[in-house]
């Protein structure tokens, strides 16, 4: 904690959910030399992988081999994942999981006692391990308890990130906000690796927490790095209507049914039939989720769907599945289904409709969680290391967490150790120039402009260009009207000027933050001439490899994200057309 030299270590991580805490951990086993810092905007039992529910990918049985796991994964990345990393990804995946279930983490088991594996979309064979529906939780306080052990991980509980310091080109640690006393503070580190998860409220119908607001994509975007794949925004078929809570895939893993108003299982109609009663792989209700949600919508375009108060939405059935399965399988589904639409799936169908749900793209990194940006490293949600291309796998997130944040903690653990001890003079400096920037910026500005206008418009442009099915000029439009938020956003103001627990303040940065990431989406969506994953444009239909079968870059520039791009890493999967 605070020396004479101010707050200074060597390795500091920003976000304390699944990625951070497995890559602090990793850094204190990979020296016992190393001061680690994980520094996060909520205690990190409260980020979001707590709400992860469904399960994690890895191969644990004899049916299953890891080229499968690459190939499911790269077929279902629309062939835009880079191949290198996915071998890589499944390939250290099991012995994450069984990492994990020796720290604690209670994996759901067969009767003969192995880890169960269920089934989950777009995925050939059963590799889904869960604790019941609540993996997520029990995932991350595995890591929590974990983190516990090694006196050498400080924390710092609520407090919030908000620039990262450069020296000579280098990352020199961070900006932070103490939400407690508000005071700002320059936390000087050797290497940073920012874990700072996804940015699902740039939309305004989303299962993201209200946290999720893509500050860590905006701080690196910021501070020159590009922000890879940004227009892949994946649509997750079955939320609740109103909410947005999600109801885990889990439930179509386990046999549940996708019916239309008429009662109709209508994916048979969209090439993804035949229906039956067991699921089959990558068929019917386990298709992959960019195909489904695009098919709800179709079905609405026909007339077929329900229509209800919060919109549209069709009828998840779980009740042939009975009582005692939905209790031991599925009890989250029904408490969320109970508490929040008023309906018991043992006896009546749930409500759903596809909503925002995660972000493909992210700080571009490469396959160790090293950025283009000497000392500054990322992993999880807030990072694209490429395993989840146009469209991710439901169930690879959380191993991707495991297996990039570890491989982060360890090549920053291994950077912080080569770097020469860092001066925090000229630092110290830097944070009350932030300081300054937020007190003239927000606590004594005067303008007329509010946050939850600001905000609601942003939603509404993104939903109108950047949703399921895309096209030029609503993306324009969407363009248009995220430049004039900005301007707007120069003369908000704040009715709360108190420095103490300001969340008001806390919302007016996390607001600049997801003008910054919106840009980079609609840009980059704008420039993508073809369809590929969750990215469907009406006026290019076609997936188009002979221009588009690379990564794009947004980088920051005075008017906006400045788009190039990358090719894809192609290694035994050459690229076809994806049918399921
Ligand atoms: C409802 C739901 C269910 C899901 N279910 C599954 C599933 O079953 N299987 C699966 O594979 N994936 C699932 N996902 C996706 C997966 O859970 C997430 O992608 C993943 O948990 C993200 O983890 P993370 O560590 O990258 O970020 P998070 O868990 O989101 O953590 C981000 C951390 O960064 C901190 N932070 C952010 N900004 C700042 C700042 N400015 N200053 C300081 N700290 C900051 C936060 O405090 C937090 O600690 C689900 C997602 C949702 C929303």
């Amino acid at each position: 904690m605070p020396g004479d030299d101010g707050y200074q270590h060597d390795l500091l991580v920003i976000g304390g959910g699944g990625a951070g805490l497995r890559a602090a951990i990793a850094a204190a086993e990979e020296s016992n030399r190393l001061s680690i810092a994980v520094l996060s905007k909520v205690y990190p039992m409260r980020s979001h992988t707590v709400s992860a529910e469904g399960g994690t990918a890895a191969v644990m049985r004899e049916n299953d081999s890891l080229d499968t796991h690459a190939k499911d994964t790269i077929f279902g990345s629309d062939f835009l994942a880079d191949q290198d990393v996915v071998e890589v990804f499944v390939k250290e995946a099991p012995g994450e999981v069984i990492r994990l279930e020796h720290w604690g983490c209670p994996w759901s088991r067969d009767p003969d006692g192995r880890v169960s594996v269920r089934p989950f979309g777009g995925m050939t064979v059963n590799r889904t391990l869960y604790a019941a529906d609540k993996t997520g939780f029990h995932m991350l306080h595995a890591l929590f308890q974990t983190s516990l052990k090694y006196e050498r991980i400080t924390r710092y509980d609520e407090w919030f990130a908000t620039s990262l310091l450069l020296e000579d080109g280098k990352v020199c640690g961070v900006t932070a906000l103490n939400l407690h006393d508000g005071q700002m503070r320059p936390i000087v580190a050797k290497a940073v690796i920012m874990c700072t998860g996804g940015a699902g409220r740039i939309f305004p119908f989303t299962t993201n927490a209200a946290i999720k607001t893509g500050d860590g994509m905006a701080l690196a975007y910021r501070a020159g790095v590009a922000l890879k794949d940004m227009e892949f925004v994946q649509y997750h078929p079955t939320g609740l209507p109103g909410t947005g809570i999600l109801i885990t895939e889990a439930a179509r893993g386990e046999g549940g049914h996708l019916k239309n108003k008429d009662g109709y299982r209508y994916l048979q109609d969209y090439g993804l039939g035949p229906p039956t009663d067991t699921p089959v792989h990558r068929k019917m209700e386990l298709g992959p989720r960019d195909i489904l949600s695009r098919c709800h919508i179709q079905e609405h375009q026909k007339g077929r769907t329900f229509d209800g108060p919060d919109g549209h939405y069709v009828h998840l059935d779980l009740r042939h599945l009975g009582e005692k399965l939905i209790d031991k399988n599925l009890p989250f589904v029904r408490e969320l289904a109970r508490n929040y639409v008023g309906i018991d799936p043992v006896h009546e169908p749930i409500p759903v409709r596809p909503v925002v749900h995660y972000m493909m793209g992210g700080i571009s990194t490469d396959i160790t969680g090293k950025t283009s940006l000497d000392g500054l490293y990322a992993a999880g949600e807030a990072a694209c290391v490429s395993i989840n291309g146009a469209n991710r796998l439901g169930s690879n997130s959380l191993t991707e967490l495991l297996v990039f944040g570890a491989r982060a903690g360890r090549a920053a653990a291994r950077h912080a150790l080569e770097r020469p001890t860092l001066r925090s003079n000229p630092l110290a400096q830097l944070a009350s120039d932030e300081r300054r920037r937020l007190d003239q910026r927000f606590l004594r500005a005067d303008g007329r402009e509010k946050i939850a206008d600001i905000r609601e418009e942003m939603q509404k442009a993104m939903e109108s260009g950047c949703g399921i099915y895309r096209d030029r000029a609503t993306m324009e439009g969407t363009c248009q009207t995220l430049r004039k938020l900005r301007e707007r956003f120069a003369h908000i103001s704040l009715a709360d000027k108190d420095a103490i627990f300001n969340t008001e303040l806390i919302a007016a940065l996390e607001l600049e933050c997801t003008l910054d990431v919106a840009e980079t989406v609609a840009r980059s969506a704008l420039a993508r001439e073809e369809s590929r994953g969750s990215h469907t444009r009406t006026d290019f239909p076609k997936r188009d490899d002979a221009r588009f079968l690379k990564h794009s870059l947004a980088y920051r520039t005075p008017d906006g994200p400045r788009i190039e791009y990358l090719p894809a890493t192609i290694t035994r999967w050459p690229p076809e057309e994806r049918k399921y």
